[in-house]
């Protein structure tokens, strides 16, 4: 059994360097929501969640996966750990971080939020993932509930009493929420009967609370058919009567056994078999997908973080066992009498290494961007910058959701594969990342949906006003990284890159426009594809100026080596990024433009 090294998560440098050195999080502060911060307020926040997720959460990480959730006698029941790891993470602040005080929150940014959760997802992904979610349950109830939901649900979700899922998802409507069938009769007292079938819920039942809440899609008798006929609901599986609980009518029909985040079990749910299931609406009748997708942007980023910290901790991993493991000798030397050299030592494992650095430190850096918009968009003081960050966010979250999904999981690969057989083995954590890593391109829309999202709706309404922000943003980037001396033909790259997704953009809209929408949406994945390679590049130049910078003040303060080294790293992975990722922009754009229509043509039973 090898013995699981101490795994720093995600590089505390980086993070300082991409939040204060990058990006310019403090000038957050001078926005009235976040007027009591400030980057000490930050750090206590980040110091001890550090702290938690490598010394409380991470060491679980491998006993829950080996033991995940058991349906016994109509329930379910979760790793002991739970209990004390969900109230861990409750006192640490997390749940109501980002909300105002009214709900007992500290209103901190979103940007800061991001990056503490994101250690803890790295820690433990599966035991995050039920403060996610209820985070998530709470906050709708919080914007659409009734003050009856935000007494009774809300404030017990936000104190961590209960526990919240989002129960959308049936046999039959998955990526089509459209097709939701779960019914809602309206009864006298003003609630309603709930009766349907879930599949998937993640969170769906434990034992460490005594509640949970369901966020129900269903539709009310009589509404009609499609997304407009569908409407939110609050669904204990134990109602509150008085100071006791009554059970709801919740089943728990079924676990599914997955292959990853295998702590959280996530389930089938029957609602109303014996037709006394209570749910209350949320928001407006017809309004739950409307109701959803308003937190639909923070959710996509909450999974680009998943994404982007399965993929840190492992990368931390592989770093960590290529600088240890000794294997070969360097190309030419023969002499077996020489002691062989760590594998770091050899080109083919450095390219390996440098291809996750490339993609977890580009995707943290796209995902910090992203959430500093969101904060922006909710906070800014001015509409016309809360308009501006809103449009920049829109366009940005379908890419923020997949980038780290599916470039995380070819980096959780060579994760595995720097570990060689070693890494074949469960003896060893990386295949258990590279598990977890899967699902994020599934959930919370599949990357198919997110490139339908991205080049259907987000990139071409407003007649492209996002690509106009995103435009300036790029040229501000660009100009930095000149004048600290940036390698140019980076930026002329990365302008050149951008230049071309637009004009793509503005074409491909126009044929929606006449009406040959097949034609249009053939390419979305590709589309997502080039766009993701852009936003990461802009990412890369951005990290790359602040890097040229921190060389300038290293030279002339003295600063010590390892400074200078992490400057170093990251303007080699700007150069990766530049020589191996956007040379694919033309060769993307072109299948999207020609509409190379090979699957196109394909018919069903030609397979
Ligand atoms: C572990 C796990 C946890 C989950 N947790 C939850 C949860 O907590 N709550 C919840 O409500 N749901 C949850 N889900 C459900 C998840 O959101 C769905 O699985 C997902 O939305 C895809 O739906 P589906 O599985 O029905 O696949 P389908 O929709 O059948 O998709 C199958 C394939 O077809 C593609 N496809 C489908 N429609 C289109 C289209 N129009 N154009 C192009 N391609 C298309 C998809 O991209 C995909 O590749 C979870 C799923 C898993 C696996």
């Amino acid at each position: 059994m090898s013995v699981p090294r101490p795994n720093p998560l995600l590089s505390d440098r980086d993070v300082d360097f991409q939040l204060y050195e990058v990006l310019d999080t403090e000038a957050l502060c001078t926005l009235p929501a976040f007027q009591d911060h400030s980057r000490d307020t930050f750090a206590l926040l980040l110091d001890s969640t550090r702290r938690f997720a490598r010394e409380v959460l991470a060491p679980t990480y491998r006993p829950m996966d080996a033991a995940p959730p058991v349906f016994e006698n109509g329930r379910v029941r979760v790793h002991p750990a739970m209990r004390s790891l969900y109230a861990g993470m409750v006192d640490l602040g997390l749940l109501t971080a980002t909300r105002p005080a009214e709900v007992g929150g500290q209103q901190l940014p979103l940007t800061v939020h991001a990056v503490a959760s994101a250690y803890l997802m790295a820690a433990n992904l599966s035991a995050y993932g039920y403060l996610g979610l209820t985070l998530g349950a709470a906050h709708l109830l919080e914007v659409f509930g009734t003050p009856f939901l935000r007494e009774h649900f809300m404030a017990r979700l936000y104190r961590g009493e209960w526990t919240g899922t989002m129960a959308l998802t049936e046999p039959q409507a998955g990526s089509s929420l459209a097709d939701v069938k779960t019914r809602a009769t309206p009864a006298p007292d003003g609630s309603f009967r709930l009766q349907g079938s879930k599949i998937f819920i993640s969170g769906g039942d434990q034992d460490f609370t005594d509640n949970v809440v369901h966020l129900t899609l269903a539709r009310i008798d009589g509404a009609e058919g499609g997304t407009r006929g569908v409407s939110l609901f609050a669904v204990p599986a134990r109602r509150p009567e008085g100071d006791t609980r009554v059970p709801n009518d919740v089943q728990v029909a079924g676990v599914i056994h997955k292959i990853g985040w295998r702590g959280l079990p996530s389930l089938v749910l029957n609602f109303g078999e014996s037709n006394d299931c209570h749910g209350w609406l949320v928001g407006q009748p017809g309004r739950g997908l409307a109701c959803m997708f308003q937190m639909m942007n923070e959710a996509r980023i909450m999974v680009g973080l998943n994404g982007v910290a399965t993929a840190a901790v492992a990368y931390q991993e592989s770093l960590a066992y290529a600088r240890e493991r000794p294997q070969g000798r360097p190309a030419g030397a023969r002499d077996t009498a020489r002691a062989q050299s760590p594998i770091i030592e050899h080109a083919d494992v450095r390219r390996m290494l440098l291809r996750q650095k490339a993609i977890v430190e580009g995707g943290l850096a796209l995902l910090l961007t992203t959430s500093t918009q969101a904060d922006l968009a909710n906070h800014a003081p001015d509409e016309a910058t809360r308009k501006r960050a809103h449009l920049l966010l829109d366009l940005l979250t379908p890419i923020a959701k997949t980038f780290p999904a599916e470039r995380g999981f070819e980096s959780n690969a060579l994760a595995l594969q720097i570990h060689g057989g070693y890494g074949y083995s469960s003896e060893y954590l990386p295949e258990a990342w590279l598990r977890d890593q899967k699902l994020n391109s599934i959930h919370e829309g599949t990357t198919g949906i997110q490139g339908l999202d991205l080049l259907g709706r987000k990139a071409v309404a407003g007649g492209g006003a996002a690509l106009h922000v995103l435009d300036e943003e790029v040229r501000a980037t660009t100009a930095r990284a000149r004048a600290a001396g940036v390698e140019p033909a980076w930026s002329d790259a990365l302008e050149d890159a951008l230049q071309q997704a637009a004009s793509l953009t503005l074409e491909l809209g126009a044929r929606g426009m006449a009406g040959e929408v097949d034609a249009m949406l053939r390419h979305s994945a590709d589309f997502l594809e080039l766009f993701s390679v852009v936003a990461v590049a802009w990412r890369w130049l951005a990290q790359a100026a602040a890097a040229k910078d921190g060389l300038s003040r290293a030279a002339l303060t003295g600063a010590g080596g390892s400074d200078r080294a992490f400057y170093e790293g990251k303007l080699a992975a700007t150069q990766y990024w530049f020589a191996v990722e956007v040379p694919r922009v033309p060769l993307l754009a072109h299948l999207c433009r020609t509409g190379e229509d090979s699957y196109a043509r394909m018919h069903a039973d030609w397979f």
